[in-house]
């Protein structure tokens, strides 16, 4: 009988894991893939979009254009994981599986902060960009306050290059902003050297764009940002909320001591036999201790060879696919140029990873990064 794999969630690593098996193994292999949203969209279109620079539709695709290489696109909310089983109940179904993969992605908690839903805009939402681009479209000058209110967070540099794309455009606009990033970490890009991030927060400075590390905000209140030792006034205020790993695997019994799931970091396996989970859902610690950054591209990788291991397990064979740990996540700086933060962060005996210079070929390498897997995924 057709073997088959059940795929939680159609973000960017349920998605390569489809794709790759399709590739690999065609119709030996029956592929379902569960999302209850109808569309794949890169995460730094939220950036394009809250700077009025191209909206979110134009970079979405129906994640249904699945189903033309032979993949069962379910739409539906996941209930229930049961990794012993290798089962999910989506919408009260039960969906059984010779082998189960989660990539249910990080969901984001503004409930964990009293007050963000009344008085911040979620610039990680897709659904709150309309609302953050016209408040920003408006402004007239003031206080604009980017505030991280938990980490680990998506794309570490996303609020950074927030920061730079608005303030190049208030530069266009001639409005007098004071820009301030707050961030919980110690370092505005932690998985840099402390002489890298120095570097960078100097840039920052250099674009008028005061930085504040170790700011861990409790509450906000109207026009004020709370901390344990002082507040941050705000006349508008974009905010990443708290992640956590979504409810349903939180109850699944996959989660450890991090809050999300711990996985193999070459294989991507879980403490249950043919259960893997990728991308934002995991927690990776590196050889410094600290965790792999929540990027797409890692998600896809991960997604890619847990995709390779299974067909060579269903095909008879010892696999040998492996995460290496190698990629990187763009920065955008303004001026049609972007740096990148690459490197092999599973290097032992510490990451390598650095931040290069910026420059017009990595803006046009990252719009090529959504676009290459818009056609390669959806054609
Ligand atoms: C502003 C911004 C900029 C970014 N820039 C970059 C970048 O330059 N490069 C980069 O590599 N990464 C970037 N990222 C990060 C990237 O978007 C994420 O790391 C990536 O989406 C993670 O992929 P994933 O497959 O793990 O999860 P996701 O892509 O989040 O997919 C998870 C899927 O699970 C579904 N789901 C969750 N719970 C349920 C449920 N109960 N039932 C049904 N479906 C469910 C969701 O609908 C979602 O589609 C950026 C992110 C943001 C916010």
């Amino acid at each position: 009988m057709k073997k088959r794999v059940l795929i939680l969630g159609g973000g960017f690593g349920g998605i390569a894991t489809a794709h790759k098996l399709k590739e690999k193994l065609r119709d030996e292999v029956e592929v379902i893939l569960v999302d209850k949203r109808p569309y794949f969209m890169v995460g730094f279109r939220k950036s394009w979009a809250l700077i009025g620079e191209s909206p979110l539709e134009d970079g979405q695709k129906p994640i249904d254009n699945l189903t033309k290489i032979g993949v069962d696109v379910r739409r539906g909310i996941i209930e229930k994981i049961n990794p012993a089983e290798k089962s999910a109940i989506v919408d009260g179904e039960e969906i059984r599986a010779d082998a189960l993969v989660v990539a249910l992605g990080a969901e984001l908690n503004p409930n964990a902060i009293s007050g963000f839903k009344e008085h911040a805009y979620n610039v990680y939402d897709p659904d709150d960009i309309p609302r953050a681009e016209k408040a920003l479209s408006e402004f007239k000058g003031g206080r604009l306050v980017i505030g991280v209110f938990g980490a680990p967070y998506k794309c570490s540099p996303a609020p950074y290059e927030m920061a730079l794309l608005i303030k190049e455009k208030f530069k266009t606009r001639n409005v007098k902003a004071n820009v301030i990033v707050f961030s919980p970490q110690p370092k505005s890009l932690p998985i840099l050297n402390a002489e890298s991030c120095d570097a960078f927060e100097y840039t920052l400075e250099d674009h008028a764009i005061m930085f504040y590390p170790n700011h861990k905000a409790t509450s906000i209140e109207a026009g004020k940002v709370i901390f344990d030792d002082k507040q941050i006034e705000f006349d508008l205020l974009l905010g990443v909320p708290p992640h956590r790993a979504p409810q349903v695997v939180r109850d699944s019994g996959l989660v450890g001591a991090s809050g999300w799931v711990e996985i193999n970091s070459r294989t991507m396996e879980t403490s249950f036999e043919n259960v893997y989970a990728i991308g934002d859902v995991t927690h990776v610690t590196l050889a410094n201790k600290k965790p792999l950054p929540k990027a797409g591209l890692f998600a896809e990788l991960m997604g890619e060879t847990v995709a390779e291991r299974i067909a060579s397990i269903f095909s008879g064979q010892e696999p040998t696919a492996t995460f290496t740990g190698e990629g990187g996540c763009y920065l955008e700086v303004g001026k049609g140029k972007a740096r990148m933060i690459k490197g092999n962060f599973l290097a032992e005996p510490e990451p390598i990873v650095t931040l290069t210079e910026a420059s017009v070929e990595y803006f046009e390498e990252k719009k090529k990064f959504e676009s290459e897997r818009l056609q390669k995924w959806f054609g």
